[in-house]
C-alpha cells in the first residue's frame, strides 16, 4: 500500500468535478482505497509520497489515433480529407512495410504518448501485420490499456496499401488469434472505414468479430465527402452506420466510430443501440474534416462520447488539448447552429477525455475508490499573483499545460520512471 498527498481532482459524474484538497489517497494493490483530508489512524505507517500544492488527476485516454502518421503530426494540414489522404496520409503509411521504420516510429509514438500523460488508447496501426504487431506487443509491455488494430483495405487507395479480400482476412484472424487473450492491449478489428473496404471484406471482418468476441474501430460519417462516398458504394444501406450493422460488426465488443460529424437519425440510432462510442477529435474536425461534431445535443441524448487526438489530421499528441477544444467548438457550434445545439462545460470534456472512456477500458480515467489508479501530478500553473484552485489548476491545464507540467504518473498504483 501508499499513499500520495497532493490536491485531488476527478469527474463524480457527466458534470461534476470531485475537489479533494490537500488530502491524501491511499492505493493498494493498484487501486485506489480512499481519499480522506487527514491520514487516517491505521495508514500512520504507510509510506508517504507528498506532492505538496500539485494536483493529481486521472491519467487520459485517447480513443482515436493513427501511430503511423505520427511524424507527420502538424504537416500538410491545409488540406482536405480526400486530398491530404491520398497526398500525406498514405503515401506515409506504404513506408510501414518496412519493420525496421515502423519500429522507430511506433518506439517515438509511444514514448510521446506516455509523456502527454495517455495510458489508455483505441490505435489504428496500418495494413502491414508485422509492424502493428510490433505496435501493440510494445504497448502492451508498457502497460498501455487499450486496443490496436491492423487497419483493413482492399480498395480505394494507393495500390500498395491496397489487400487482396481473403489475404486480409487471414491476417486478420492471424492477429486476432495471438492477441486476443492479452492484459493490457487487445486487437480490435479495425476497417479503415466504407470508401476503402468491399462488402465480402466488411462481412469476413464481420465473421471473424463473432468468431473472436471482438469489437470494432473505423470512421464514422466523418465528413460530407466519406458519407456520400459511403452512399454511394452502399447503396443498399440508408447510413453510413448501417453497413457496419449489416456486416455484423456491431454486436461482438466496443464498438469507436469516430468524428461522427454528420450522422443521420439512422446514424444514431444504430450507435446508440449498440451502446457504440463516437470519439470526438476537435482539432482533427477544423482541420482536415472541417466539420464540428454537435458534441452537446448527443449527450443529452445519451450518447457515449470520448476524445481523441486523431494524430495526425489532428496535431497534438495531448489529448487533455482536445478537452479544451471540445468547449471551444461546442460553443462555435451553439454560436453558427444554435437549433438543438449547445455549448458543453468543461467539466462533461474533462469527463469525456477520463471518466466516460476510463470505463470502456476498465474501471479507470477516475480516482474514486475501487477504480484503478492510473494517475498525473499535474503543478506549474498558477501565477506569483493568483494561486489556482485545483479544478482551475485543471481546466488551465487542458488549455495552456503542456508535457512539462506533468510532474509524475503513476501507472495500476505504481510510479512510472522518467
Ligand atoms: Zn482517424
Amino acid at each position: 500500500m501508499r499513499l500520495i498527498h497532493a490536491d485531488i481532482v476527478y469527474s463524480e459524474d457527466r458534470e461534476t468535478l470531485a475537489v479533494h484538497p490537500d488530502s491524501y489517497i491511499a492505493v493498494d494493490n493498484g487501486m485506489v482505497k480512499g481519499i480522506w483530508p487527514v491520514i487516517p489512524e491505521e495508514y500512520q505507517n504507510v509510506p508517504l509520497t507528498d506532492h505538496g500544492e500539485a494536483v493529481l488527476i486521472p491519467a487520459f485516454s485517447d480513443l482515436h489515433v493513427h501511430a503511423p502518421q505520427y511524424l507527420n503530426r502538424g504537416l500538410e494540414t491545409d488540406l482536405l480529407l480526400a486530398d491530404w489522404l491520398e497526398q500525406c496520409t498514405f503515401p506515409m503509411e506504404a513506408r510501414f512495410a518496412d519493420p525496421g521504420f515502423a519500429k522507430a516510429v511506433y518506439d517515438a509514438f509511444i514514448d510521446d504518448l506516455i509523456a502527454n500523460g495517455t495510458m489508455h488508447a483505441c490505435v489504428f496501426g496500418t495494413i502491414h501485420t508485422e509492424a502493428t504487431a510490433y505496435l501493440l506487443e510494445s504497448m502492451d509491455r508498457k502497460g498501455i490499456k487499450g486496443f490496436v488494430g491492423k487497419v483493413n483495405m482492399d480498395r480505394g487507395a494507393q495500390e500498395d496499401l491496397l489487400e487482396d479480400t481473403r489475404g486480409s482476412l487471414r491476417e486478420t484472424e492471424a492477429f486476432l488469434e495471438k492477441y486476443s487473450g492479452n492484459r493490457n492491449t487487445r486487437p480490435i478489428l479495425t476497417p479503415r472505414f466504407a470508401p476503402t473496404c468491399t462488402r465480402e471484406l466488411l462481412r469476413g471482418l464481420g465473421g471473424l468479430g463473432k468468431k473472436y468476441g471482438v469489437g470494432m474501430q473505423t470512421h464514422l460519417v466523418e465528413s460530407r465527402w466519406e458519407a456520400e462516398q459511403a452512399g454511394t458504394l452502399f447503396p443498399e444501406c440508408s447510413c453510413d452506420t448501417e453497413i457496419y450493422e449489416k456486416a455484423g460488426l456491431m454486436d461482438n465488443g466496443p464498438v469507436l466510430g469516430a468524428h461522427f460529424i454528420f450522422p443521420s437519425e439512422e446514424d444514431v440510432r444504430i450507435l446508440q443501440k449498440y451502446d457504440g462510442y463516437a470519439v470526438h477529435c476537435p482539432d482533427s474536425t477544423i482541420s482536415v474534416i472541417a466539420g464540428i461534431m454537435q458534441a452537446g445535443a448527443l449527450l443529452d441524448r445519451g450518447m457515449r462520447i470520448c476524445v481523441g487526438s486523431d494524430i495526425s489530421a489532428g496535431h497534438h499528441m495531448g489529448v487533455y488539448t482536445q478537452a479544451a477544444r471540445a468547449v471551444q467548438l461546442s460553443k462555435l457550434k451553439q454560436f453558427y447552429e444554435p437549433e438543438g445545439n449547445r455549448k458543453i462545460t468543461f467539466p462533461e470534456a474533462f469527463w469525456m477525455a477520463t471518466k466516460q472512456s476510463g470505463q470502456l477500458l476498465g474501471n479507470t480515467g477516475t480516482l474514486a475508490p475501487g477504480a484503478v489508479f492510473d494517475a498525473l501530478v499535474i503543478d506549474g500553473l498558477s501565477d506569483t499573483a493568483r494561486k489556482l484552485r485545483p479544478e482551475q489548476t485543471v481546466e488551465r491545464f487542458c488549455y495552456i499545460g503542456t508535457r512539462e507540467n506533468i510532474r509524475a504518473r503513476y501507472l495500476n498504483g505504481e510510479p512510472m520512471p522518467g
